[in-house]
C-alpha cells in the first residue's frame, strides 16, 4: 500500500472547468473519504487516480512513482463502482477469481486465493450461488472480493453502499471498516453522505460546488473545527449568527449584529482574517446548546427565545427556538432517562446557553 497525491490538478470537460487547482495527499493505509456535493467532481478526481482519465494540468503520485502517464492495467489500483459491475452469467466464484484467470494463474492457486477472499467477506457459502440469486449487500460484497483478490495498493471504491437500504448500509459500513484494518489497503471512499465520512474515515476532505477542496483534516477536526461556513452547514447542522470581532485583553468577543449581544469564543487558532472589526460569523453546533427556563449563569454565553417548534427524533429532541431578531435557532437535546429535564413546550420562553469553547468563528 502507497500513498496518493496530487499535485496541482486541473480538469476541464469541453471547456468548463471542473477541478480547479487539486492538491491533496491521500496517506497510506489509511480510510481516506473525499466528501461533497453531488457534482463537484469527486467521481472525476476517482477516475484521475484510477487512469480513466487524464489531468489537463498537474500530476499524481503513487509513493515516489509518478503515475500521471502509467495506463489504467498497470497502476495496482482497483475500483468498486457504486453499480457493482458484476458478470451476471457467472457464478460468485467466478467473477471473483475472473483476473486471476485472465493472468494464466494455477488453478489450484486461484482456487485458495478465491476462498480465502471470499471468508474475508463472509460469502464462503454462497461461492457457486449466480450473482442474481444474491442480495444487493451480497453483490456488493462479491464486488469488493474482485477488486481486492488482485490485492490492489489502493482501493477506490464510488459510493458502493448507495443501492442498499438504510439497515444495510449501517452493516456494510462497520464491515468496509473491518476490512480495511485488516488488509492496510491505502482506501479512498467518494460519498455525498456526510454520516459515512465521518464513519468510516481516518482522513477526509471536504469538495465544494466549485470543484476546489476546502479543508483536509480527521473527522473530528472537520466536524468541531470547520474552516468555512460551507464546511460548517455541510457536516452536520450549525447555527450561524452575523457579527464582528472584538478583541480584547486575552478575550475574543462576537458582537452580534442585530443587538442580540456580545458573545465569547475561545479562538483556538488565530487566522489573519481574525482581527478587530473584521465581518465574520459565530457558528454553534445545535448539540453544543443546553436550553432551560431558567438563566445558567455557570454558561459563558445565553440568548432568550422562544420555543416555536418541537420534533422528536428517538434517541434526540429537536427545539426550534425564535430569537427576538426573526432568527430561528436549532437545538438538540439527547433524551437521557437518567437526567430528567424539566418539560419544555411550544411558546415557552427559553435560554439558551452555551460555552465559549463550543463556538467557532468563520470566514464571512
Ligand atoms: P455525484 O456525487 O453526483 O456523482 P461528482 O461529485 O462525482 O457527482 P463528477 O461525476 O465528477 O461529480 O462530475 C463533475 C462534473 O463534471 C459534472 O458537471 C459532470 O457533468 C461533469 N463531467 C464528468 N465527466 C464528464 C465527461 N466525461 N464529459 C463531460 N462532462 C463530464
Amino acid at each position: 500500500m502507497r500513498s496518493i497525491r496530487l499535485k496541482n490538478i486541473e480538469k476541464s470537460f469541453h471547456g468548463e472547468l471542473i477541478l480547479e487547482n487539486i492538491n491533496l495527499t491521500i496517506p497510506e493505509g489509511k480510510f481516506f473519504a473525499l466528501l461533497g456535493p453531488s457534482g463537484c467532481g469527486k467521481t472525476t478526481i476517482l477516475r484521475l487516480i484510477a487512469g480513466f482519465e487524464s489531468p489537463d494540468h498537474g500530476s499524481i503520485m503513487l509513493g515516489d512513482t509518478d503515475i500521471t502517464h502509467v495506463p489504467i492495467n498497470k497502476r495496482r489500483i482497483n475500483t468498486v463502482f457504486q453499480n457493482y459491475a458484476l458478470f451476471p452469467h457467472m457464478d460468485v466464484f467466478n467473477n471473483v477469481a475472473y483476473s486471476l484467470k485472465l493472468k494464466k494463474i494455477h488453478p489450484d492457486i486461484i482456487q485458495q486465493k478465491v476462498i480465502k477472499i471470499l471468508k474475508s467477506v463472509r460469502l464462503e457459502h454462497q461461492m457457486y450461488k449466480s450473482i442474481n440469486q444474491l442480495s444487493g449487500g451480497q453483490q456488493q460484497r462479491v464486488a469488493l472480493a474482485r477488486a481486492i483478490i488482485n490485492e490492489p495498493e489502493v482501493l477506490l471504491l464510488d459510493e458502493p453502499l448507495a443501492a442498499l437500504d438504510v439497515k444495510l448500509r449501517e452493516q456494510m459500513l462497520i464491515e468496509l471498516m473491518d476490512l480495511q484494518e485488516t488488509l492496510r489497503t491505502t482506501f479512498v471512499y467518494i460519498t455525498h453522505d456526510q454520516t459515512e465520512a465521518l464513519t468510516l474515515a481516518d482522513q477526509m476532505a471536504i469538495m465544494n460546488y466549485d470543484g476546489r477542496i476546502e479543508q483536509i483534516g480527521s473527522p473530528r477536526e472537520i466536524y468541531e473545527f470547520p474552516i468555512s461556513s460551507f464546511v460548517a452547514q455541510f457536516v452536520g447542522k450549525m447555527n450561524l449568527f452575523k457579527g464582528t470581532i472584538k478583541i480584547g485583553t486575552g478575550k475574543v468577543t462576537f458582537i452580534e449584529e442585530t443587538n442580540l449581544g456580545e458573545f465569547e469564543v475561545a479562538s483556538f487558532a488565530r487566522s489573519p482574517w481574525m482581527i478587530e472589526g473584521a465581518h465574520v460569523l459565530m457558528g454553534v453546533r445545535p448539540e453544543k446548546i443546553w436550553i432551560g427556563k431558567k438563566l445558567e449563569t455557570n454558561f459563558t454565553n445565553h440568548l432568550a427565545g422562544k420555543v416555536e417548534s418541537i420534533v422528536y427524533h428517538g434517541p434526540a429532541t429537536q427545539y426550534n427556538v425564535r430569537l427576538k431578531n426573526g432568527v430561528r435557532i436549532e437545538v438538540f437535546e439527547q433524551n437521557e432517562e437518567h437526567f430528567p429535564k424539566e418539560k419544555i413546550d411550544y411558546d415557552d420562553e427559553v435560554y439558551l446557553h452555551w460555552q465559549k469553547e463550543n463556538a467557532v468563528l468563520l470566514e464571512r
